[in-house]
């Protein structure tokens, strides 16, 4: 048993802007950590961060610093004001990162309880598969993410990324990768065969990287065709960009 406290960054109310959920408001309450070092990583996972902001009125960023670790009846008793003062706003609880699943033995007791407020979605980087396997009873979706060599700057962990797949498919999964001018088909092509081994009817999702004027940067005939790719291999294929940045939210 864990001590049901958790080192936290932030909770707060947004729009989801990513993925198959994209546009529905969640409550995203982003853990500390990660065991990647994405190129374009700009979140701080190896220092645990002293205190975490948490949003007082929902989507308002009226955040007020608390010390970590937080513990979980301070978020239940945040959410239970949430949803009495703002019935039906939400539509799910988030659950990002960082990696969350490095917080693992944490959320099987988390998990429970938060669920008894909102359904969850699991936000991760999808290589923790033994992790996951000790969650995934409590999870209503996963957010699955591949990173590419050319854009994160380090190997893809393909077998990890099946096993995972395998655990993550017994819910509603999906997954995502980010694409750039630097996407080589590949990439894609490797991708799409990893999600085809579990199921070739698993979403996925080609996320163009965007910047936070809203601009992409991915020429309009590479995105098409590394679709194209994607499309001749699984049943269905997406390209969203990251909705949030030009909506104004984080
Ligand atoms: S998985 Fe996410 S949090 Fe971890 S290094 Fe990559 S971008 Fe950063």
């Amino acid at each position: 048993m864990s001590d049901r406290s958790a080192d936290l960054i932030e909770l707060f109310s947004s729009i989801q802007g990513e993925g198959l959920l994209v546009g529905l408001r969640q409550v995203f309450i982003r853990f500390h950590g990660c065991n990647l070092s994405c190129a374009y990583c700009d979140t701080e996972s190896t220092t645990p961060p002293q205190y975490c902001q948490l949003e007082g009125t929902p989507g308002r960023r009226d955040f007020t610093r608390s010390a970590n670790p937080i513990a979980l009846e301070r978020v239940l008793k945040l959410l239970e004001g949430w949803q009495k003062g703002w019935p039906g706003i939400n539509h799910s609880i988030s659950i990002t990162g960082g990696e969350p699943l490095l917080n693992h033995e944490i959320l099987v007791d988390w998990l429970p309880r938060l669920r008894e407020f909102l359904p969850i979605c699991l936000e991760t980087n999808g290589i923790l598969p033994k992790a996951l396997a000790q969650v995934i009873s409590c999870v209503e979706y996963v957010s699955m993410d591949i990173k590419l060599p050319s854009s994160c700057g380090s190997e893809t962990k393909w077998e990890q990324h099946r096993d995972f797949l395998g655990i993550a498919s017994r819910k509603n999964v999906f997954v995502k990768t980010v694409i750039d001018n630097t996407t080589e088909e590949w990439e894609i092509v490797r991708t799409c065969e990893i999600i085809a081994e579990v199921a070739k009817e698993i979403p996925l999702i080609l996320q163009p990287v965007t910047r936070m004027d809203g601009t992409v940067g991915i020429t309009a005939l590479k995105m098409l065709e590394l679709q194209e790719t994607a499309s001749g291999l699984l049943v269905e294929v997406r390209v969203i960009p990251q909705t949030h940045k030009f909506i104004g939210q984080l």
